[in-house]
C-alpha cells in the first residue's frame, strides 16, 4: 500500500512545525517548544508552521484557538503561511484510515472503557502501554468474520492490527526493524530503534472524532512537507507509532528532536510551576516577552 503519500527526500526545505492543541491556555512549556522550533528553523534555514490541533470537539474550544494565536503573537513568533485547523481534515485522514483498512489492517472496536476494564480484568493481561494505560485486551480482533450482527448500528472505533500492521511495515522496509532517525539539541543526529508493538492495537478512528492523533498528525507532518519534528519528551515513545504508520502509507521519516522539559538560561530545569504558568497570567503580572524569552535561553 505503500505509494501515493511518498515524497522526494532529496532537496527539501527544511520544514518544522509548532501544534498546539485549543484545549487550554498556552504556558510557558508551550512557549519555550515554539521559541526552540523558530529557533532550529533559522539555524536550518527553514520553514516554521502553526498547526491547530484540535481533531477533539469536546475539549477543544475557539476562544483558547483565539489565545493561543493572540499569545504566540506577544511572544513574537512567527510562522510561514496560514495556520492549518485539523478539524477541517477529517477527509484527509479518513482516506489514510481506509488504505489501511483496505489493506486489512483494521478492526472495529464496539467496546467501552468498562468493558475494556473488565477484560482485562478477566484475560489477566497486566502490560501496560508506554504512557501507562493497559493494553487493549482483543476482544473486537475478529479475524475476517466483521462485526457480530447484533453490533450492527452501534457506534464502534476503528483500530489498527498491531502485529499485522508490523509485519506489513516491516516486508516493506525488506525486514529491517523500524527506526527513528532522532537529533539532540546541537543537532547530532543517530538512529534509535522504535517498538510499536509495545502499543498494542491502538485507535485510529475514535467512536465520536473520524480520526485519532496518531493518524493526524503523521498524515499532516507529511502533507505539510515537515522534516523536523521538534516537540516535547512526552510524545517519544508515540513516534514508534508515528514511524510504523509513516512506513506503511510510504512517507518519509522526518527528524525527531523530543526536548526535555524547559530549562532556564543557565540550563538548570525551570521550577515545574513556571512551566505550567500559562502566558495569560505571566502577561497580566506584567512579564514581557524579551524577559520571558531570555529566561528560556532564547
Ligand atoms: N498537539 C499536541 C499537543 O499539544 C502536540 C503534537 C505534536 O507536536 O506532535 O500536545
Amino acid at each position: 500500500m505503500q505509494g501515493s503519500g511518498t515524497q522526494g527526500a532529496a532537496a527539501l526545505r527544511p520544514m518544522l512545525r509548532f501544534a498546539p492543541s485549543p484545549n487550554g491556555f498556552l504556558h510557558v512549556g508551550h512557549a519555550y517548544s515554539a521559541l526552540l522550533n523558530e529557533r532550529l528553523a533559522r539555524q536550518l534555514g527553514g520553514g516554521l508552521l502553526l498547526r491547530i490541533e484540535d481533531i477533539d470537539a469536546t475539549r477543544c474550544r475557539p476562544e483558547f484557538e483565539d489565545a493561543l494565536l493572540d499569545d504566540l503573537a506577544w511572544l513574537g513568533v512567527r510562522f510561514d503561511g496560514v495556520p492549518l485547523r485539523q478539524s477541517e481534515r477529517f477527509g484527509v485522514y479518513g482516506a489514510y484510515i481506509g488504505r489501511l483498512t483496505s489493506a486489512g489492517l483494521t478492526y472495529r472496536c464496539f467496546c467501552s472503557r468498562s468493558d475494556i476494564a473488565a477484560a482485562t480484568r478477566a484475560s489477566g493481561e497486566t502490560r501496560r502501554d508506554p504512557d501507562g494505560a493497559s493494553l487493549y485486551p482483543g476482544t473486537c480482533r475478529c479475524g475476517e468474520q466483521g462485526p457480530a450482527p447484533d453490533l450492527a448500528g452501534r457506534p464502534f472505533s476503528l483500530r489498527l492490527d498491531m502485529a499485522k500492521a508490523v509485519q506489513q511495515a516491516t516486508a516493506i522496509t525488506g525486514d529491517a526493524p523500524l527506526t527513528m532517525p532522532s537529533l539532540d539539541a546541537a543537532l547530532h543526529a543517530e538512529t534509535i530503534a522504535v517498538d510499536p508493538l509495545a502499543w498494542g492495537d491502538v485507535i485510529v478512528a475514535r467512536k465520536e472524532t473520524p480520526t485519532s492523533y496518531h493518524v493526524s498528525v503523521t498524515v499532516d507532518d507529511a502533507l505539510q512537507g515537515v522534516t523536523h519534528v521538534v516537540r516535547g519528551r512526552d510524545l517519544e515513545a508515540a513516534t514508534a507509532i508515528h514511524r510504523l504508520l509513516q512506513t506503511l502509507w510510504g512517507f518519509p521519516a522526518p527528524a525527531y528532536l523530543h526536548h526535555d522539559l524547559i530549562r532556564d538560561a543557565s540550563g538548570e530545569k525551570l521550577a515545574k510551576s513556571l512551566g505550567s504558568k500559562p502566558l495569560r497570567q505571566l502577561r497580566a503580572e506584567g512579564v514581557t516577552p524579551q524577559e520571558l524569552r531570555a529566561s528560556l535561553g532564547f
